[in-house]
Parts: C-alpha cells; structure tokens; sequence
C-alpha cells in the first residue's frame, strides 16, 4: 500500500483521492479552503461538455467523450443534480458556416451525436435564437460540480481516506530514502480576525514529521497548528 498525500479538494484532487483509495492506497487529502470546490471547480460553467471540439483521435478527444458519459453515469447512480439538456453551435452569418460544418465533421469523428440544422429548427430548441445554420449537439450537460466534489468526498471517506479541509500545503520536500514530506498549515478556527493564533507542530497520524517537536494536545480540529504529512508514492 502506498501513503499519497493529494493537495487540492477540487474535482481533480478529489477525483484522484477516491480513486486511489478505492484502489488501496491511504490517501491524505489537504485542501486550504474549510470547504470543497471553493475555487475553479465552484465557479465554472457547470458544462458537461460533449467533446466536440478537439482533434479526432487526441486524448483530449477520446477523454473528452469518455468523461461525457462517465460523469454523467456517476451522477445518476449517485443522485447529484445533472441534464443532458444538448446544446447549439450557431453560424449567425453565411460566413461562419464553413467553419461549422468543420465542427460537425469533428463531432463525427468524435463519436458525438450532432446534426446541421437550419434557422426554424433551431428556434424550436431555443426561441431566442438568430441564426442560418446550427449544429445540434446531443450530449452536452449541465452538472452541479460542486455536489459531484461532495459525493465524491463523502465516497472517499467512506472508503477510508482521511480529508482535511482547512489544511494548506506549504512545503514538500524529499525524504532520505525515497517519498516527500508535506508540511502543512491547519486552521480550524475559521478565516480572518476570528481565527485562532496558536501555532504548532504534529503529524498526520501514520507519517512522518519534517522536522519541528510535535505539541501534545495539538491534532486535527484545534486551532491552528502546521503540521506533516508524508508519501511514498
Ligand atoms: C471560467 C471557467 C469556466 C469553466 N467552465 C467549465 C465547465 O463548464 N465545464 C468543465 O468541465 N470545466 C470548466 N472549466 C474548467 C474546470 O472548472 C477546471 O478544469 C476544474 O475545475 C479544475 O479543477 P481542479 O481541481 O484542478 O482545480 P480547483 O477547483 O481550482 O481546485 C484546486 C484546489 O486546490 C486548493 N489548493 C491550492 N493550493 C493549495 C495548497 N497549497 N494546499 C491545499 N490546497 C490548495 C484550492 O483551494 C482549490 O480548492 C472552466 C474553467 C473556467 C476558468
């Protein structure tokens, strides 16, 4: 079994996290905010996108089409908030069109349900539309991220990774003999005026301090202490 210290409580960090530790390593999640997805994964477009767009045959492509359909599939066995509502792609002057028929012989390539339409059509789709041509794309979503990045820390937990909200990574060094430590800044005490000022050492149980003499008394949950946590991966 590996020990991995994974930073970062986005969907990639927690992606990362429940998957390894469903595959059997013990997994350190630190994440600086007190919350999940507090930065991109919070504030995005909420977009399930279809793959359309990148070169037939890149992994882009080929992720691209894959993520499509596995997040969609995480969200219904999971019950997180998600629709499949599709998409338009519109040349709004004569113009535009050759580079839209680019995009559906892309989407082609890709795997991704999609058709040219006309003008009439795709105002039956969306009203305010003004258009000459569009490209109907079928299997464009829209996902409430930050419930996926709930679920999928509830999931690794449950499968006994160890997620530390409030814990920022401040330094990693290497360790003689192989792996890294991770020094750690911890606040349970909230943000800004309110936040307690104690400051100390400990370990992520398990691991490996970096240096500084451990504090009896100073552990997860309580004021705000640095701390280490170390990977061997
Ligand atoms: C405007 C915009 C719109 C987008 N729209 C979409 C969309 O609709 N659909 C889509 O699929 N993608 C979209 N994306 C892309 C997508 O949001 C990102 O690819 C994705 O959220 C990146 O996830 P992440 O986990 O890498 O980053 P983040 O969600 O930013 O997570 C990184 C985390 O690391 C934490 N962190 C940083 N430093 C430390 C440290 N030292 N110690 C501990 N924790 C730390 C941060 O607090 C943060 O929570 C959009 C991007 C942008 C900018």
């Amino acid at each position: 079994m590996r020990r991995v210290v994974v930073i970062g409580g986005g969907i990639l960090g927690l992606a990362v996290a429940r998957e390894l530790t469903v595959r059997g390593d013990e997994v350190t999640l630190l994440e600086k905010e007190d919350r999940w997805a507090a930065h991109q994964t919070g504030n995005n477009s909420n977009v399930v996108h279809a793959g359309l767009y990148y070169k037939p045959g890149s992994h882009k492509a080929r992720m691209s089409v894959a993520g499509n359909r596995s997040i969609l599939a995480f969200a219904r066995e999971h019950g997180v908030p998600a629709e499949v509502c599709g998409k338009l792609v519109v040349a709004t002057q004569p113009s535009e069109r050759a580079a839209l028929h680019v995009l559906a012989e892309r989407a082609e390539a890709n795997g991704v349900p999609a058709r040219l339409i006309g003008p009439a059509e795709a105002r039956e789709y969306e009203p305010e539309v003004s258009c000459v041509e569009a490209l109907r794309v079928e299997t464009t979503g829209i996902i409430d991220f930050p419930a996926v990045c709930e679920t999928l820390a509830r999931l690794s937990t449950s499968a006994g990774a160890d997620l530390r909200p409030g814990s920022r990574a401040v330094a990693i060094r290497p360790r003689p003999g192989g792996g890294v430590d991770v020094a750690t800044e911890t606040s349970s005490g909230g943000s800004g005026r309110g936040r307690s000022a104690r400051t100390c050492w400990s370990t992520v149980p398990g691991c490996t301090p970096t240096g500084s003499p451990s504090s009896p008394g100073c552990g997860r949950g309580r004021g705000s202490c640095r701390s280490a946590a170390s990977t061997t991966s």
